[in-house]
């Protein structure tokens, strides 16, 4: 049987995906004596391409580069996967926080220096999704090794992956947890998507949003509630846009003039 060409690329993050690749010891020898895999920056250096049956892709998109290297891959590929929080959401980079917009916020951190703007063509965090189709999400900060698993395995057989649709409190509770809200602290457990086992809950810390917005929560039910226990609405708002990107932005916009 022919071989499936697999490219693993990265833009703006912090490698984690990669590095949790590397960490499937178990199945590393099958993953790269399996596949044909063309490109994966951190494990080989001839990194070439013209045609992928799966694109595997890491970080958010921040630069012109990155966008019109994105679409390449897109083209190149017949599956595409966006794998972690950057990839799939846009990551702590896209909170969208601080005075002013994007470039404001650009000019303050590199000193004004305009040439440099110009010469990056960055803009505000985006995830892949923003540019191109995505065909599979892989959440998590960093993703988990067996969720990584199960959507290649599923992708390679043709097969649709199931992961997790619930938000972490259904894990949470299946673990039998006493609720953090109860005890006032800000668990943002109602809003994340599931898939990390609730593995902050469960050593009593509050979940700060590390896999992305799930899907349909409640935000207003739970911005109301934190304020009910005491909290700012700045220190909500902060909380909640820390890795929910423009989805949780968006959501913000929604509500926030109707919640007193
Ligand atoms: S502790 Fe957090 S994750 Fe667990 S049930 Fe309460 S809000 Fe949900
Ligand atoms: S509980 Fe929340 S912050 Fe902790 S790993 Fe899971 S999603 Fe991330």
């Amino acid at each position: 049987m022919e071989k499936k060409k697999v490219g693993i690329f990265s833009f703006s993050g912090c490698s984690g995906e990669q590095l949790m690749i590397l960490d499937c010891e178990a199945q590393l020898l099958d993953i790269f004596s399996d596949l044909e895999i063309k490109t994966f920056p951190m494990a080989q250096s001839n990194n070439r391409y013209s045609e992928l049956d799966i694109a595997l892709l890491e970080g958010s998109i921040t630069t012109q580069h990155q966008k019109e290297e994105l679409q390449e891959i897109r083209k190149a590929s017949k599956v595409l996967i966006a794998m972690g929080t950057c990839a799939c959401f846009g990551g702590v980079q896209s909170m969208l926080l601080g005075k002013g917009g994007w470039k404001d916020r650009f000019m303050k951190v590199y000193e004004n220096n305009e040439g440099l703007y110009r010469e990056m063509a960055a803009f505000e965090s985006q995830p892949c999704s923003a540019f191109v189709k995505v065909d599979h999400l892989i959440p998590g900060c960093p993703m988990d090794k067996d969720q990584f698993l199960h959507t290649l395995s599923h992708v390679l057989h043709n097969t649709k992956p199931h992961l997790y649709p619930f938000p972490v409190c259904t894990e949470c509770k299946w673990k039998e947890n006493d609720c953090l809200l109860n005890r006032g602290l800000p668990c943002l457990g109602p809003l994340t998507r599931g898939g990390c086992g609730a593995i902050c809950p469960s050593h009593n810390l509050p979940c700060v949003g590390c896999w992305g917005p799930a899907e349909t929560p409640n935000t207003t039910s739970e911005f109301k509630l934190l304020l009910e226990k005491g909290y700012s609405r700045e220190e909500i708002i902060r909380k909640f846009r820390n890795f929910g990107g423009a989805v949780i932005a968006d959501r913000l916009r929604k509500i926030l003039d109707k919640i007193k």
